[in-house]
């Protein structure tokens, strides 16, 4: 019988486990054993006796490592050497993000399926698509973290000490990040605004009721769904524009990023210091914002609050892992599909060079 292992993750301050007692369920309906490491799903409050309940066992890493044919996670864990050579490794793996991943993998025999491979436009990918259910929760969590931060409201309300202005949000990138921090945004009252400088998320904005920021430059027409990275022109040309338009905003959102690529900067320190001191700009891309640093919020000298957020998924650890869960469970049934695991595997460079050969 397959065993499939679900380990504590190790990363620092990620609170999301692969695989809920939900999924334990639905992989006992396939007929595998799922073992979990003792402890994996407390931060998202799933205990170990509900594993149990779910039909799991649960063990040791040593346990986990040793008996498990397939081993799932969110991140990369940080004691790779240990995973034992013939078995497979499933998770967010970003190995664009570190190449040196493959390599490592690879010489330990061990095979890697990195779900932020998966060809998302497949329609019958989409089960499997935790890139979409992780960049969903982020995107939530974003409209409330900068509702949070903003000091005053984001809907207009009406009462008997005056009637308040509601909060002129804009959103930058319009992904599934982006719509979903537009669409919180709304629902909690706020006059939101989105850009993206895909041609196709102009009606994507639209169609969530919000405003459609146009800028004059840099729209793309790509045909795979995804922004390439702008040319040094049109990225100063638009970094100037945006300049113009973000502070007449209360609260701006930035999801923007480039597959493979480094997220671009979309608010200059120009900008920030042109807007309104009470203002708050969250970036959630990663490197969209002038000066801010994952996991940090600071006040910019003349008031403006920066907030670095670029893995807000893991704290919102119970919708996420129950969303990642299914995309596991998806991938594991999908794992006869040859042209979807091949897509995800991962392989080391020298490797695919010999197959583009
Ligand atoms: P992403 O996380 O790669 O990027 C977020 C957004 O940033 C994108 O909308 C991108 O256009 C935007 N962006 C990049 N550079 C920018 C710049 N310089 N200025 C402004 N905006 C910039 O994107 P994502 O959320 O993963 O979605 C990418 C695409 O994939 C979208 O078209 C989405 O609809 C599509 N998608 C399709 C499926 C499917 O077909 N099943 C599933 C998920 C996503």
């Amino acid at each position: 019988m397959t065993t499939v292992g679900v380990l504590r993750e190790t990363a620092g301050r990620e609170r999301r486990v692969a695989m809920t007692p939900d999924g334990v369920v639905r992989l006992r309906r396939t007929g595998v054993r799922v073992l979990v490491e003792a402890g994996a799903g407390r931060s998202a409050w799933f205990d170990d006796p509900a594993y149990v309940e779910a039909g799991a066992d649960v063990g040791s890493r040593e346990q986990v490592y040793a008996e498990s044919d397939i081993l799932v996670v969110v991140r990369p864990p940080d004691d790779i050497a240990a995973l034992p050579a013939g078995r497979t490794l499933i998770g967010l793996l970003d190995p664009l993000g570190d190449p040196g991943l493959a390599e490592t993998l690879a010489a330990q025999g061990v095979t890697a399926i990195s779900l932020d491979l998966l060809p998302r436009t497949l329609s019958r990918a989409q089960p499997l698509d935790a890139l979409t259910s992780q960049a969903n929760v982020a995107g939530y969590k974003a409209a409330l973290l900068a509702a949070e931060a903003y000091g005053g409201f984001f809907p207009m309300l009406v009462t008997a000490a005056g009637t308040s202005r509601p909060a002129q949000v804009l959103v930058l990138g319009a992904g599934v990040a982006g719509l979903q921090a537009i669409a919180t945004a709304r629902r909690l009252g706020a006059q939101v605004t989105g850009y993206d400088v895909r041609e196709a998320a102009q009606a994507d904005i639209a169609s969530t009721g919000a405003l459609v920021l146009a800028l004059s430059d840099a729209v793309q027409n790509g045909s795979d769904g995804y922004a390439s990275a702008l040319t040094g022109d049109e990225a100063a040309s638009q970094l100037h524009s945006l300049a113009q338009a973000v502070p007449r905003f209360d609260v701006v959102i930035t999801t923007a990023k480039v597959p493979g690529g480094r997220s671009p900067l979309l608010v200059s320190a120009e900008a920030l210091d042109a807007m309104r001191p009470g203002s708050v700009v969250l970036d959630l891309g990663g490197g969209n914002v002038a000066g801010s640093a994952p996991d940090t919020r600071v006040v910019t000298g003349h008031g403006v609050t920066v907030i670095g957020a670029p893995n807000l998924a893991s704290t919102v650890p119970v919708a996420a892992s129950t969303a990642y869960a299914r995309n596991v469970v998806a991938a594991l049934g999908a794992l006869d599909d040859d042209e979807l695991v091949s897509a995800m595997t991962v392989r080391p460079l020298h490797d695919l060079d010999k197959e583009r050969r």
